[in-house]
């Protein structure tokens, strides 16, 4: 009783038109592959596990159980824990957003919060604006309620505010990440940033504003959040994956108070509410500031990387291949010459033992073969000047095969 690739079913059950729209995660297709052993990935985005405070966590959770067992371990509401949420909210006002604890929806991952904004947002043809590259995830997120999605121009400054007017009309938000952008590493400036909150808020575009990465800057701190702009316009997601640790599965969603009621509804159908355990052991590491302490370490540490992967880039890529310096986060993108295709060169790749992303995944339209996502914060420096190494004579061999 297997669905067809095409999305029909020769037996028992029929698809729904939503299902036809959902796609394997390439990401998760090749972290498969990744997997075998001898590997050096480039590929996934996961956070350093030597980042993860297992102690504190530890501790913690002890303390949860024996404090608030009864509680911990029961139903609870669908909002989230409220100290958790009166944290999110204060935390907020280091990124320039003043926001009440009663905006905040604690969800499994921002990942949730963005199906449920697409859930609640998105009729089956409706129009929604997305980055060029932009988030697989968030694609993802999107295809099943059947949206139109379209990219917007962009520079390296990130979308270009003029392109808006000739696009927004109709549309139902526009999906943005400011900061570290994934899978691209780049960053909207201060001025760019209100700009674009500027020209939406005149075309009455609602913004979608995604920042699991804001707080893993390497020189001086973000600017303020889209949200802090345009509060009643912008919905800004959030996520502990990126400073703590992913597989917690806490993230929040901060939701214009117009908006909030219907996102709630949304998460009582999809799972009733967010592990409340974690919630309160997640609370109780980071009440009394231990974040304050534990993400300049992670900072510390990816920037270290990030120095080990441009230098391993310099020294040996082959003329004709380009990328940027990202100043936070966790992805290098690079272009390759224009007539390689990263995903016919992957396999070559992983037989050299050498894994990353192919852009061509990140592209709502008109993908560019010729570029790819590099991921600096899972290996060591070391492991990662072997593997640019080992990818550096893949893209070598591939140019020359191009001769
Ligand atoms: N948004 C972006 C841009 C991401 O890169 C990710 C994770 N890779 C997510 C959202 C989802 O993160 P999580 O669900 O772990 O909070």
């Amino acid at each position: 009783m297997t669905a067809t690739a095409s999305g029909r079913n020769d037996t028992l059950w029929t698809l729904a038109r939503r299902a036809e729209r959902m796609n394997p995660s390439i990401i998760r297709e090749i972290l498969k592959v990744t997997e075998r052993p001898g590997i050096l990935s480039l590929a996934g985005g996961l956070p350093s596990p030597d980042s993860f405070p297992i102690d504190a966590m530890r501790e913690a959770s002890v303390k949860v159980l024996q404090t608030a067992g009864r509680e911990a371990l029961q139903y609870a509401a669908s909002e989230g824990y409220a100290p958790l949420r009166e944290w999110v909210a204060a935390h907020l006002g280091a990124q320039g957003m003043r926001v009440d604890a009663s905006q905040v929806l604690i969800t499994t991952g921002s990942q949730q919060g963005l199906d449920l904004c697409a859930k609640v947002l998105i009729d089956s043809g409706s129009r929604v604006l997305v980055e060029t590259p932009t988030y697989l995830g968030a694609l993802q997120a999107f295809a099943p309620y059947e949206a139109e999605v379209d990219a917007v121009p962009s520079d390296d400054d990130g979308p270009l505010p003029e392109a808006l007017a000739g696009l927004a009309q109709g549309a139902r938000f526009f999906y943005l990440l400011p900061n570290f952008q994934n899978p691209s590493g780049r960053s909207m400036s201060a001025a760019r940033r209100a700009a674009l909150v500027a020209e939406a808020r005149r075309l009455g575009l609602p913004l979608l504003e995604d920042n699991p990465y804001g707080d893993l800057w390497f020189d001086a701190p973000s600017p303020p959040a889209l949200a802090s702009h345009h509060p009643e316009g912008v919905i800004y997601l959030g996520s502990f994956s990126k400073v703590l640790a992913p597989g917690l599965r806490l993230g929040y969603v901060v939701a214009p108070p117009a908006l909030y009621p219907k996102l709630l509804q949304a998460k009582q159908a999809a799972d009733l509410h967010t592990p409340v355990f974690n919630q309160r052991v997640v609370h109780e590491v980071i009440r009394d500031g231990f974040l304050d302490q534990h993400v300049p370490q992670i900072r510390a540490r990816y920037k270290a990387n990030r120095d080990a992967m441009r230098a391993a880039l310099e020294r040996h890529m082959p003329a004709g291949c380009r990328w940027n310096t990202p100043t936070g986060g966790m992805f290098f993108w690079m272009d390759l010459p224009e007539d390689l295709d990263a995903m016919a060169m992957l396999p070559m790749a992983v037989e050299a033992g050498v894994a990353y992303v192919p852009g061509a995944a990140f592209y709502a339209r008109d993908p560019q073969p010729n570029t790819l996502r590099l991921s600096f914060v899972t290996l060591s420096p070391e492991q990662i000047a072997t593997a640019v190494e080992k990818l550096a004579a893949v893209v070598r061999a591939a140019v020359d095969a191009q001769r």
